[in-house]
Parts: structure tokens; C-alpha cells; sequence
């Protein structure tokens, strides 16, 4: 890897970018810096936002600047007045220590009159967004006849936002002999059309592969049933305790409605769209930089202005309907050398757009799975216990109250203070997760083997039978093509539940299988052996419809329909409102037919 003085970089912007913590060149940087500085050859860079791309063309440009002249040199058009803003300060950051250089934002929004003073009084780069720089040159105050360096960012977006006759009447103001630089994340046919129109034998640099998303972002799919999406949603930022990140929404509408559920569920949510005013836009996205907020509901085009680099995740609720849009959401995790995940809540009739995007980000999607409240429980904890390993003390403050605490405690043991503080965070959180149902992935399909997963109809069939007297019949998904006999079931029961079970009869069907154990095990074996893994699957078990002995209708086979409107938990901000739908019985019988014994005891 070279250094920035290995590619050229002048000592005083060096100097200024070695103050902002920049201690390497980025790949970007290293490709295009030297290039632009050597040769005045056009560039294309098929970059993501977020790979350094602003000091790729930032300092070369910056460094080509003659400052004696006080004229626009350099134009840089980009599509949104937030990015407008952030490389406008970036290239002032980058020529601090660089005398009588000046750099212009121009973007709508705000007053034309003080931009045009700017303008008058001269500068060298503009940087600016297309419709506001039209308006300028329509009212004549912008000159760029002396224009050399012209980059277009994000030149995609530009495109998507309609500015494709701007960016024509723009060009057509400023010298052919210019060199440009054109900046993309993705590489759709109408920007090749702009390259083939506008750009000189260009270089074209590939920062990862083209049309690939980031190597630090892992693409994850949840397949839920549409009145599940929601639940979903909140499961998993719940799994997640630590999340800061962007859940993207199709329409303001329901931008807005997820949200405000969301906020109303206690969550750290605010929305971000285009039925917002400018200054409440703002607002929002000032309080989601500086993490106030932990989750920004958003729409595409409203996010786009928003840059930040420390994102965790990226939640599609559904799949964007122009299916290129997901690699720009899901770049905006993974950034600045850090990893990400981008998560996907889809229905089954989003799946196919799930092939199409693998073939754009040339990655495949692993396939989640919505976590048990268990699993959130358990995350929850630890993340609690983290929390509490790492809290700065403040020996000043609270040291002098600290006496009478330790007397007040000073009859309990360690162990019953630290379980007293974990319950006192956490009974809610269990109570509200105890009963709740998993979330059911529809029947065709599950994130197991596409075969082999019977469908919940056949889950609960009980094969046909009925427990023997006093037994209950229990489902389980492995079968024959998992190399699962009666002595390898009876082996996972050994591994996984404590204690003696009996076990009855045993069916081992191709795909599942049905074994019996006396009613009052069921809900032990059930609750040891669900989730655990068997040989890489996960496994579920429940009772089979009809599998009750008899003796225990509906009971042990009773599950909450619990819904779970209204639950959060994250630290102290927990709220919880849960409503109680009604619980629904299943598998109960009478009469036992005698099962001949296959399996044995333990
Ligand atoms: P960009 O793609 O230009 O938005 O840059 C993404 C982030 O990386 C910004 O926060 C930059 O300040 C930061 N950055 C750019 N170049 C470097 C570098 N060479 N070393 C460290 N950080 C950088």
C-alpha cells in the first residue's frame, strides 16, 4: 500500500488530512489520485458511497486548483443539497492549510441571493446540485466558461431524481477540453449512455466489482407472512439491542405508519420522508447522526441525503420496486472498513426480486430466521450483563451514597443482588416473550432445505395416529433423509433432555418423524430439544394434532396466540403494553388406541 505522499499528495493538504485521522489511502484513492494527477485522461469510478471517494477526486482536484485565478475551475454536481454540503465542507477541510482557495455550495432550498454574493465574489470550486446551478446560470451569475475539472457524484442518483436534462444543459456551459470524473455506485444503461456521450476515452476504475455491494455487508432474508412483517420488524431490533440503523419503507405512508408504531412501542424511531419540511428533515437526520436516535424509518429518496458511515444495519421492509435501489440501501452499511447487515422482511411473492438483486450484488442472501423470544431473551441479557461489565463508574458522585447502599444490602448475598438486578431489567422483557408463538415461516417454504420442511398442516397431522393412553405424541423435523432411525432419535432425546424420559412409540417418516412420551415430559422434551442442532438443522419440535394421550385436553399442548403489539425493551427505555389476543388449543382426543413399544427408556 502507498502512502498519500507516494501518490502525490501535496505536503499541505496532507498535512490537513493527516489532522482528520486519514493515515492511508483508501483503494479508491489510491487508483484515481495519481491517475488524475498525472494525466488529464476522463474517469470512471464504480464506487459506493463510503469507500473515500470525496479525497479520491477531492484532493487531486484541489491540488490542480491555481489559486491566483478567481474563477470556477473545478464543478462538482451532486444530487442532493446534504451531500452538496458535506463535500463542499470536506474539500474545506481538505485545503485548510491551502491560501486563497475557496469552495462554493450551491444548492436549492436557500436563499439564491447569498450564493449568488459568494459567486461575486469569486471562487474556484462549485459544488452544487443540478436544478439550483440551472437557476444560477439562467440568472447569469456563474460563469464556467474556465471550468477544467468537472466530477459528477453519484451519478446514478442524479439520474433516478430526473436530472439527466440539468446535467445536459449544464455540460453544454462549460469547455469540451475538461477532464470528468464520473462517480457511480451502480452502472445502469443510462449512465453508459452519459459516458458514451459526454466523457473522452475514460478510465474505468472498479472498486470491488461492478454493480457488486461491499464486501462488509452480509444480506440476510426473513420470509414472513404479510400480517407478521411488522412483529418481525420488531424482533429483530430487539435481537439486536446495540442496532443503529435505516429501515427502509416503500411510500411516506407507511414510512410514517411504521414509525409511529414503532415510536408508540417504545422504540428509539423517528421517520425520515418527503412529507416532512426541509428544516424538520434536518432536524431528524441531526438527531440520527448523533445517534439520538436508534432507528430511522425512511424512504429512499428522503435517506439519500443522509450520510453516515457507522450504520450496523439496513432493514428493507420489503424489497425496493426498482431493484437496483437495494444496493444503495444496503451501502450505507459496511462502510469506512466496518462490517454491516443488510436484512431483508419479504413475502413469498418477493422472492424472485431476492434472485435478481443476488445476480446485481453478486452475492448470495443467507436465509434468518426470525428469533424465538428465547434467543432475544437470552441476547437481551447478555448484552445487559455487557453493559454492566463496562459502566464508567463515577467514584466522585456516587461514592458518598454508596455507605448506606451497602448497609441497606448488606443482608443479601452476591449472587441474590445480581439476580435481583437482572430480574428487576428483565421480568418484563420474559414475561412478554415467554408465551409468544414463533413467527411462522409460510409453508413454502422455510429457511431449511426447501424439500424437506413439511408444512405446518402436516406437522400437526400426528401421521395418522393417536398417542397411547397416557402419552403424548410429539412432532419433530428430521427424518429418514437426515439419517435419523429410532435409535438416533432416542440418542438426540439422550443428548438434550435431562433426567428419565420413557419413551413410546417412535415413526420415522422421510422428511419428520412422530415419537410419544409420557404427557407430563412433553413440555420438558419439547422445550430441551427445540432449537437445539442436530448434525447442522435446527431443530423444532411440537405436539402433533391429535397427539394427546387423552387424559390432558388442551393442555400441554395449549400455546398463547399472544400478540405482541406494544412490547419493547432496551435498557430503561422499556414500555410495555401488551394485549392479549385469545389462545387457541390444539391437539387434544380421547381414547388411546395401544401402540405396540418400539422405544425405550433413559
Ligand atoms: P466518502 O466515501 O468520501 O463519503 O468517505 C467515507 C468516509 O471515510 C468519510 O468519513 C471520510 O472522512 C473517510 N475517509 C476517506 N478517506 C479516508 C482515509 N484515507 N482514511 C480514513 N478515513 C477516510
Amino acid at each position: 500500500m502507498k502512502t498519500f505522499e507516494e501518490l502525490g499528495v501535496a505536503a499541505e493538504i496532507r498535512k490537513a488530512i493527516e489532522e482528520m485521522g486519514y493515515e492511508n489511502p483508501m483503494p479508491v484513492q489510491e487508483e484515481v489520485i495519481p491517475y488524475l494527477l498525472a494525466e488529464t485522461n476522463d474517469v470512471i469510478a464504480l464506487a459506493q458511497t463510503g469507500t473515500g471517494k470525496t479525497a479520491a477526486f477531492g484532493l487531486p482536484v484541489l491540488q490542480k486548483i491555481n489559486t491566483k485565478e478567481n474563477v470556477p475551475q473545478a464543478l462538482i454536481l451532486c444530487p442532493t443539497r446534504e451531500l452538496c454540503l458535506q463535500i463542499a465542507g470536506d474539500l474545506a477541510d481538505y485545503s485548510k492549510y491551502i491560501d486563497n482557495l475557496r469552495v462554493l455550495p450551491v444548492y436549492g432550498g436557500s436563499s439564491i441571493e447569498s450564493q449568488i454574493k459568494s459567486l461575486k465574489r469569486g471562487v474556484q470550486i462549485i459544488v452544487a446540485t443540478p436544478g439550483r446551478l440551472i437557476d444560477l446560470i439562467n440568472r447569469k451569475t456563474v460563469n464556467l466558461e474556465k471550468v477544467r475539472y468537472v466530477v459528477l457524484d453519484e451519478a446514478d442518483e442524479m439520474l433516478n431524481m430526473g436530472f439527466t436534462d440539468s446535467i445536459d444543459e449544464i455540460l453544454s456551459k462549460v469547455p469540451d477540453n475538461r477532464t470528468m470524473l464520473l462517480f457511480s455506485a451502480t452502472m445502469p444503461k443510462e449512465i453508459a449512455k452519459i459516458t458514451r456521450k459526454y466523457m473522452n476515452e475514460p478510465k474505468e476504475i472498479t472498486i470491488g466489482r461492478k454493480n457488486e455491494g461491499s464486501n462488509n455487508v452480509k444480506h440476510v432474508y426473513y420470509l414472513v407472512h404479510a400480517k407478521d412483517k411488522y412483529l418481525a420488524l420488531k424482533r429483530l431490533a430487539d435481537y439486536y439491542p446495540n442496532i443503529y440503523g435505516i429501515i427502509f419503507c416503500r411510500t411516506r405512508r407507511e414510512t410514517q405508519e411504521i414509525a409511529d408504531k414503532l415510536i408508540q412501542d417504545g422504540y428509539n424511531a423517528d421517520s425520515l420522508h418527503g412529507d416532512l419540511s426541509q428544516a424538520q428533515r434536518d432536524y431528524v437526520m441531526q438527531k440520527f447522526r448523533i445517534k439520538n436516535i436508534q432507528l430511522l424509518v425512511a424512504t429512499d429518496v428522503a435517506a439519500r441525503g443522509l450520510d453516515v458511515d457507522s450504520l450496523t444495519h439496513v432493514i428493507n421492509y420489503g424489497l425496493p420496486d426498482d431493484i437496483e435501489s437495494y444496493t444503495h440501501r444496503s451501502g450505507r452499511t459496511g462502510r469506512a472498513g466496518k462490517t454491516g447487515i443488510s436484512m431483508a422482511i419479504i413475502h413469498v411473492k418477493e422472492k424472485g426480486k431476492i434472485r435478481e438483486i443476488e445476480k446485481i450484488i453478486n452475492k448470495k442472501f443467507e436465509v434468518g430466521e426470525i428469533p424465538s423470544g428465547h434467543e432475544i431473551c437470552e441476547k437481551q441479557l447478555l448484552n445487559f450483563v455487557d453493559r454492566l461489565e463496562k459502566v464508567k463508574v463515577n467514584e466522585e458522585e456516587i461514592g458518598p451514597l454508596l455507605p448506606s447502599v451497602y448497609r441497606k444490602l448488606d443482608w443479601l448475598e452476591k449472587e441474590d443482588i445480581i439476580k435481583r438486578a437482572v430480574s428487576l431489567e428483565f421480568n418484563r422483557i420474559i414475561d412478554y416473550y415467554r408465551d409468544a408463538q414463533d413467527i411462522e415461516t409460510p409453508s413454502s417454504y422455510s429457511s431449511r432445505d426447501e424439500k424437506s420442511y413439511p408444512r405446518r398442516s402436516e406437522r400437526s397431522s400426528s401421521g395418522g395416529r393417536q398417542a397411547e393412553k397416557g402419552y403424548t405424541r410429539l412432532f419433530i423435523n428430521v427424518g429418514r433423509t437426515d439419517n435419523v432411525n429410532p435409535a438416533t432419535l432416542m440418542g438426540l432425546v439422550n443428548d438434550y433432555v435431562q433426567g428419565k424420559v420413557t419413551i413410546g412409540r417412535i415413526d420415522i417418516m422421510q422428511n419428520f418423524s412422530f415419537f410419544e412420551v409420557p404427557e407430563r415430559d412433553a413440555a420438558n422434551v419439547i422445550k430441551s430439544m427445540n432449537r437445539q442442532d442436530n448434525n447442522g438443522r435446527r431443530i423444532s419440535i411440537e405436539i402433533a394434532q391429535g397427539g394427546d394421550g387423552g387424559g390432558n385436553r388442551n393442555r400441554s399442548s395449549r400455546r398463547s396466540q399472544r400478540s405482541e403489539e406494544g412490547y419493547r425493551s432496551s435498557g430503561n427505555r422499556s414500555r410495555h403494553s401488551r394485549s392479549d389476543g385469545s389462545s387457541s388449543s390444539r391437539g387434544s382426543r380421547s381414547g388411546g388406541s395401544s401402540s405396540h413399544r418400539k422405544g425405550g427408556s433413559r
